[in-house]
């Protein structure tokens, strides 16, 4: 199954990847990490550095699923407001699931310390407008409960933000602890790390996942692997019986421009909007403009690359009119999966399909913030440990 059509092109920023064998033989491993995207190879990481031996098996190859078409805006504020959260969750559970997000954006950036500057990991601000004068006030509710809970951020009004940011808008909140990466090569770096933590990798390598048994599994190619726990990090490519009343997949659009010459806006923040579909962007070390939205109910991708790159330049259009000097032209554009869940939360902890096996399904927007944080929550399950986020994500709530 494609999860993206078009053209590709965070692969293209970086040197050949390190490619590793497919499993030929039987094994054994305490951990299973079934996917190399970003949420497997952060979940290696994590339980790696915890001292677990950990095997990790992807279908194609490490990095080349969801987690490259992702347009890397890490922030901890989700596609769904707090405000909208405590209306639907509980005003206790909104906030410990806003706190998860901004400890994992922290981890993030504590691990992205550690990595070569090839992984492109720089703090951002980002400000998220008021698409209409209505949402004015949603804005300034989502802003009362983001400072009553002590959420960096602060509410700018139309003034300031024209001040500030050249930006017409009626109003914004401008937070930050938030990042942009290049994820490709973040995974790439990530990887690294965890092969020199004794991490074992196969790519090419298909977990049969109708062949589980108790804690083994088959890969297509007939190998067994036993475990003593599973991690589940398969993306939008299976939607699991279990998680299937909440979640459904989607698709979205998204475009890197050819690198820009004049200066860009103020801080380079990221931008976002309380509309939804909602219009997304930032910038990257080389002076481009990453830029997503559109996104449509359908998971029937386009083949067409005409009405991929319409689709883009209709996003590119809407960013050029907020920032006119934005006057460039598009260099790859896509269309993808994207995996959303009925209540905006996504998909940690155990599964039913076996003891010890557990999702880490990071649907919804902020799904490397859900990465991050679902691999911490995985540790502290397989420890037997109380984490205090995990009832909120767990995938039977
Ligand atoms: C266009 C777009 C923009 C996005 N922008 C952002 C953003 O700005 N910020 C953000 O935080 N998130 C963003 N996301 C979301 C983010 O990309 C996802 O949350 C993330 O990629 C999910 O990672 P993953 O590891 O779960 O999935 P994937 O990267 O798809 O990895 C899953 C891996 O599992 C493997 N696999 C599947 N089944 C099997 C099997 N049976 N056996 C072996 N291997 C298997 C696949 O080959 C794949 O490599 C965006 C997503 C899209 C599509």
């Amino acid at each position: 199954m494609a999860l993206t059509t078009g053209e590709t092109f965070w692969d293209k920023t970086a040197e050949a990847a390190r490619t590793f064998p497919p499993l030929q033989q039987n094994v054994h491993t305490d951990v299973l990490v079934i996917g190399g995207g970003m949420s497997g190879t952060l979940t290696a990481h994590v339980l790696a550095k915890a001292g677990k031996q950990v095997t990790v098996i992807d279908r194609g190859a490490v990095g080349e699923g969801s987690s490259s078409a992702n347009t890397g805006l890490l922030q901890y504020a989700s596609d769904t407001m707090l405000s909208e959260f405590v209306d639907r969750i509980g005003e206790k559970d909104a906030v410990l699931f806003y706190r998860m997000c901004l400890e994992a954006m922290d981890e993030l950036t504590e691990l992205a310390g550690e990595l070569p500057d090839t992984a492109e990991y720089r703090l951002r601000d980002s400000i998220y407008y008021a698409s209409s004068e209505e949402d004015v006030d949603k804005l300034k509710r989502e802003y009362s409960y983001l400072k009553k809970y002590d959420f960096p951020a602060e509410y700018l009004s139309h003034a300031a933000l024209q001040a500030e940011y050249g930006v017409d808008k009626p109003a914004a909140i401008r937070t930050w602890h938030d990042a942009e990466v290049n994820p490709y090569r973040f995974i790439q770096a990530v990887t690294e790390k965890n092969v020199q933590l004794g991490v074992s990798y196969y790519e090419q390598t298909e977990a049969d996942l109708h062949s589980l048994e108790d804690h083994m599994i088959h890969t297509a190619a007939g190998n067994r692997i036993s475990y003593g726990a599973m991690v589940l990090a398969t993306g939008y490519g299976t939607v699991f019986e279990e998680i299937a009343h909440l979640a459904s997949i989607t698709q979205t659009f998204a475009l890197a421009t050819e690198p820009l010459e004049e200066p860009l806006w103020t801080d380079r923040v990221m931008v976002w909007e309380t509309k939804k579909p909602y219009l997304y962007f930032r910038t990257t070390k080389d002076g481009r403009i990453i830029a997503g939205g559109l996104d449509e109910k359908s998971d029937a991708l386009h083949e067409d690359p005409s009405v991929i790159r319409s689709k883009a330049e209709e996003i590119l259009k809407e960013v050029q009119d907020i920032f006119p000097q934005a006057d460039v032209k598009i260099a790859a554009a896509w269309n993808s999966l994207f995996g959303v869940s009925r209540d905006g939360l996504p998909f940690i902890g155990p599964s039913q399909s076996g003891a010890d096996v557990y999702c880490l399904l990071g649907y919804e927007g902020n799904g490397t913030c859900y990465s991050m944080a679902g691999a911490k929550i995985i540790l502290d399950l397989i420890d037997g440990v109380t984490n205090e986020y995990a009832a909120i994500v767990d995938p039977g709530r």
